[in-house]
């Protein structure tokens, strides 16, 4: 299928591994015009010669910190207005909840809440101006079912999801869509990292196996295309089934 987006512009947050890269990649295949954001220069020219070599439009790179006030502004500076977004960095911490410090919660809310939310309010009014706009944010598969020790993550996330809940339906008549990615186990070097303990995440999985950053990467392209125009306000999970759910 022509997903109907060569040429859009689209930033990519969290690009130089795992889900944003895999998304970023995918967005490229279809030849958008990406905008890669990480805290590290070189990880993400990387990136960007691996899209180029792949055939995709050579993408722009930008050095920042999207939990940062600075980092965002820096994004902006980089692109002022954009077609496609995807807000996206890296998990909290596993910790017991009786551990958890304020620190920690700033920092979650700060890097998974925070972050994309004021993204959001910097680039969709002139989406919603053009008339166009498609807003994905990588959350988990924790906002369907906490996990023990996730509690950062879980309680983070499910901010964000309520925020997308109501703004997404005050800009749906502009044709902008904003909805969330909800991985679990997929193997992304993060995951890789864990060792056995990832061997016994991927035990619970029902597919009988971790899911592949592209599979991620595709339903992400899926939601930032064309035809997905009439589909807003969404929590997609791509877990192999591993919530079990009745909706
Ligand atoms: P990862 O740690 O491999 O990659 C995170 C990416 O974001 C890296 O490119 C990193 O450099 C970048 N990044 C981190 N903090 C940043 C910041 N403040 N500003 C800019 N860039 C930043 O993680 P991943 O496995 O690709 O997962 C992506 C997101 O999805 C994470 O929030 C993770 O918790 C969540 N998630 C992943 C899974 C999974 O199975 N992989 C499951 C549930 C949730």
């Amino acid at each position: 299928m022509d997903l109907r987006i060569d040429g859009k512009s689209a930033i990519v947050c969290g690009a130089s591994r795992g889900l944003g890269r895999a998304c970023a990649e995918a967005l490229a295949g279809e030849g958008a015009l990406v905008t890669l954001v990480a805290r590290r220069l070189q990880p993400l020219q990387i990136v960007a010669d691996r899209i180029a070599g792949a055939g995709g439009r050579r993408p722009a790179i930008v050095a920042a910190d999207v939990a940062t006030a600075e980092g965002r502004a820096a994004v902006k500076a980089a692109s002022a207005e954009t077609d496609i977004l995807v807000t996206n960095a890296g998990g909290p911490p596993a910790k017991d909840f009786t551990e958890l410090t304020l620190g920690d919660w700033e920092r979650a809310l700060e890097t998974n809440f925070l972050s994309a939310v004021e993204m959001i309010r910097v680039f969709a009014p002139s989406m919603s101006k053009r008339r166009w706009g498609r807003i994905v944010n990588i959350t988990s598969a924790t906002v369907r079912m906490p996990v023990e020790r996730l509690d950062l993550s879980t309680s983070a996330r499910l901010a964000l999801t309520g925020y997308v809940a109501g703004v997404a339906r005050q800009i749906a008549k502009d044709g902008v869509t904003i909805n969330n990615l909800l991985p679990g186990t997929v193997m992304t070097e993060r995951l890789a990292e864990l060792g056995a303990t990832a061997q016994a995440l991927i035990a619970r999985v029902p597919a009988g196996r971790a899911g592949k950053p592209e599979e991620v990467g595709a339903a992400c392209a899926f939601l930032c295309s064309e035809q997905a125009g009439f589909i807003t306000g969404q929590s997609l999970l791509v877990d192999g089934g591993l919530c079990a759910l009745t909706i």
